[in-house]
C-alpha cells in the first residue's frame, strides 16, 4: 500500500538501468532482466508478430503471452509468486504495467513492514495496542505494546497504527508497508496522504 502512496520510489528508464546493472546477481541474470525490461523476451506474442504463430500462452491458454504474462500473470507464475510470501506483494502488484512492476520489485530492498493491532474489552472499554516492525528479510526490528486506558475499538486501532508510524519515523524509515486488520484505520491513513506528508499524522 505504501509503495502506491509514495511515487518517489518510481523512476524512469535511466533509474531501471542503474538498478538492474547494480544488482548483486550474476551477469546472466542482469542480462535476462534487462532484456525483460526492454520487453525483448521471445514470447508467444513476439513470435506471433515475427512468424504469424498463435500469440496465446501455451500453459494457461487464457491470454496472449507477453513478458508480463510469462513472469507474473500466468496462473502458474502467480502460484509461484504467492508461494514466496513476499510482504510487498499484493493484488495491485498484478495490475501494474510491466515497467512499474519491475521498478517496484527491483527496488524492494530497504523496505520495512509495520503490522499493528488494537484490542478493546467492550466498546468503549479498557484498550491496548501493539505492533511489530520488520525489515525486508523479515528480520525483526522492534515491537511495541501500549496500554491506552478506556477508549473505543477504532481509537485503539488508530493508536496502534500511529504509534507504529512514529517509531518508523524515528528510525528514519522511508519505505514502509503498513498492514492492519482495521479497514477504517487503513482508509484513514490513505485519506491523510496528500502526496508527501504522511508522517505528519498526529
Ligand atoms: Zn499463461
Amino acid at each position: 500500500m505504501y509503495w502506491k502512496l509514495n511515487p518517489r520510489v518510481v523512476g524512469g528508464v535511466d533509474h531501471i538501468w542503474k538498478v538492474v546493472w547494480k544488482l548483486p546477481v550474476s551477469r546472466r541474470i542482469q542480462v535476462f532482466l534487462w532484456i525483460t525490461v526492454l520487453d525483448r523476451l521471445l514470447t508467444a506474442k513476439r513470435r506471433a508478430k515475427l512468424l504469424g504463430t498463435d500469440p496465446k500462452c501455451l500453459i494457461c491458454g487464457a491470454a496472449e503471452e507477453d513478458s508480463c504474462h510469462v513472469l507474473r500473470d500466468c496462473t502458474k507464475a502467480k502460484q509461484l509468486w504467492f508461494s514466496l510470501d513476499i510482504f510487498y506483494l499484493d493484488s495491485e502488484s498484478f495490475i501494474l504495467s510491466s515497467r512499474d512492476w519491475f521498478i517496484k520489485n527491483l527496488g524492494s530492498k530497504g523496505w520495512f513492514k509495520l503490522n499493528f493491532d488494537g484490542a478493546v474489552k467492550g466498546n468503549p472499554g479498557p484498550a491496548s495496542c501493539r505492533g511489530v516492525l520488520r525489515g525486508d528479510a523479515r528480520d525483526w526490528v522492534c515491537g511495541f505494546a501500549k496500554i491506552l486506558g478506556i477508549c473505543s475499538a477504532i481509537s485503539a486501532e488508530l493508536s496502534g497504527m500511529v504509534y507504529g508510524l512514529k517509531i518508523a519515523q524515528d528510525l528514519g524509515i522511508s519505505k514502509l508497508v503498513v498492514e492492519g486488520d482495521s479497514a477504517t484505520a487503513i482508509s484513514t491513513l490513505q485519506a491523510a496522504w496528500d502526496g508527501g506528508q504522511v508522517w505528519n499524522l498526529e
